[in-house]
């Protein structure tokens, strides 16, 4: 092996390879079985370490001692991928923390610790290295956190830098080749980027699919927006790239050989960002749906311009799309201005949130609350516009500038980042922190106050619902396991929120008739998110929440 390019970088090392050292064979044509082309020389057992999510407003955890069995939100599409990219004479094990803890055996038994993840999991990503180095393992972090922010993790041995790609092979090349901890950290950023279409099948047999709350997939990554404080655009680029509809399909049909959550979520940074990509994907969706018998509901995120393409929502209609996550962010049109988010302004927002209501399609909304533009009476202005959306669930965060965002940049020029322990966000904001902080508990608490919460998902079942096509009670809607899973949510929420909870009148007073009228599924639906709302609400009224997902007080 010949190093043509060690380089000095900071505190690390990059090591590219040539590429004809590569020991090269086809990649395999079926998507389950793309590895790397690198024929390792030697057994490995690599241990792949998913940190333990933080508890976020998003990640709907209250909602998890409803259900059967649930202990985390979603299966961690990228580092399974990896896992799946791995050679196939190497062992592998995967330990996502937010269902069991990694333990010493699994360090032992391994010969390299791989772990990923985001900035939110910065703190945990490190002690898992700490662990690994105390049990004389070598380590390597990659994922979307390092990738932003290399210095954030000073102490792993290897860093992989960017997306899947020739780094990747690369730095599988270094660990087949070396067990021993480097000298000194070497980093590997990827130039040539595996191309989505050849991405393997994440490795869900990796993990008991039981355990999550929600299902994923990815069809396409980047953007081609500009909102001023995303950094999807730097990292993932503006010219979407895609997967072809097969591979999706075969994606959803391994997934649900492991189990069926009933939903599945597109992780796509904005599921049309690339229009003509999706109109091409939906109809195999919808072939796909009807030929297993419609069994899960799916949800994406994506542009409120969206509304403007009768097509291609009343193919998602047909897709059975149920729930679509627009960042709305403020309803304030020179915010939106100023903050570069002008495709919120192609339409009137509450028409385009209602015409995703005629397709069926429940939005959930994100808000942020700290923008230059606010004033006094933002708070207000938001908590009014939540009651003409109807929407019921907003996540409502306080701006927070993240690192490779054009928002970063402008504060950092103009002084206004401030990295204070235990503080909220790392924006000195226009108005008063304290005011900021003050606006934004008001527009979370009274938002989830469950009367107000309740009568948006009355709306919401009146109004949306009926619009979806009815799916029929095919074998897998119908399967045992599903009944018993339905059966035991519905148990479970009629004792701990229809007969022990302090909303229970609220509660009875949209599940009566919905259940009278044989609607269950929108009982459980609106039983389990509304419960999570509620509770995590309260907390951030107590103080036991942060204001930011990103914050970095520490959380209980
Ligand atoms: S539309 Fe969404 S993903 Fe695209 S740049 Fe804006 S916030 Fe980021």
């Amino acid at each position: 092996m010949s190093y043509q390019d060690l380089r000095e970088e900071e505190n690390s090392v990059t090591v590219a390879l040539p590429k004809d050292e590569l020991a090269t064979s086809a990649i395999d044509s079926d998507p389950a079985s793309r590895r790397t082309p690198y024929i390792p020389k030697n057994k490995r057992r690599i241990l792949c370490v998913f940190p333990k999510y933080s508890r976020s407003f998003g990640t709907l955890h209250h909602a998890y001692p409803l259900t059967a069995k649930v202990q985390a939100f979603m299966p961690p599409q990228g580092i399974l991928v990896v896992a799946a990219y791995l050679p196939e004479q190497w062992d592998i094990r995967f330990v996502d923390e937010s269902i069991r803890p990694c333990r010493s055996q699994d360090y032992q038994w391994a010969d390299a610790v791989l772990v990923s993840g985001m900035h939110i999991q910065r703190s945990q990503i490190n002690k898992i290295n700490d662990l690994a180095h105390k049990a004389g393992k070598i380590t390597m972090v990659g994922g979307p956190s390092v990738s932003g922010c290399p210095e954030y993790y000073p102490d792993f041995d290897l860093i992989h830098i960017g997306e899947l790609g020739d780094a990747t092979d690369r730095a599988i090349e270094y660990l087949d080749l070396h067990r021993d901890r480097p000298p000194q950290q070497i980093r590997f950023e990827t130039e040539e980027r595996l191309p989505l279409d050849r991405f393997p099948i994440p490795a869900y047999h990796l993990l008991d699919l039981d355990r999550y709350f929600l299902g994923s997939v990815q069809f396409s990554s980047g953007c081609p927006y500009r909102c001023e404080f995303c950094d999807i655009p730097e990292l993932y680029g503006r010219n979407p790239r895609l997967k072809d509809p097969q591979q999706v399909l075969a994606e959803l049909d391994e997934m649900l050989r492991f189990g069926n959550l009933g939903a599945v979520y597109f992780v796509d940074d904005n599921f049309v960002g690339n229009r003509r990509a999706a109109m091409e994907l939906l109809p195999h969706l919808i072939d796909w749906q009807k030929r297993n018998g419609y069994p899960v509901q799916f949800a994406c995120e994506a542009t409120l311009n969206l509304a403007q393409s009768p097509k291609l929502l009343e193919m998602m209609r047909e897709a059975y799309f149920c729930t679509v996550f627009c960042g709305i962010e403020t309803p304030d049109t020179d915010a939106l201005k100023a903050i570069a988010k002008g495709q919120n302004l192609s339409m009137p927002i509450l028409d385009a949130i209602q015409t995703f209501n005629q397709y069926g399609m429940e939005v959930v909304s994100g808000i942020i609350i700290g923008l230059d533009t606010d004033t006094p009476e933002t708070g207000d202005r938001i908590l009014e516009f939540i009651r003409l959306s109807q929407i019921p669930m907003l996540t409502i965060n306080l701006l927070y500038a993240l690192p490779r965002t054009p928002l970063w940049r402008r504060l950092e020029a103009e002084g206004r980042l401030i990295f204070e322990e235990g503080r909220e966000s790392n924006v000195d904001f226009l108005l008063p922190y304290e005011q900021v902080i003050a606006m934004w508990r008001r527009c979370i608490t009274t938002a989830y106050k469950p009367e107000f919460l309740y009568q948006r998902y009355a709306y919401q079942c009146e109004q949306t619902y009926p619009n979806r096509i009815k799916v029929p009670n095919s074998p897998a809607r119908t399967s045992g396991a599903n009944i018993r899973k339905g059966l035991t949510m519905l148990g479970k929420i009629l004792l701990r929120v229809g007969l022990l909870g302090n909303y229970r009148s609220t509660f009875w007073k949209l599940a009566k008739p919905a259940l009278k009228a044989g609607n269950i599924e929108s009982v459980i639906h609106v039983g389990l998110v509304g419960h999570h709302l509620i509770k995590f609400a309260q907390e951030c009224g107590r103080g036991d929440e942060s204001a930011s997902f990103y914050s970095q007080k520490l959380k209980r």
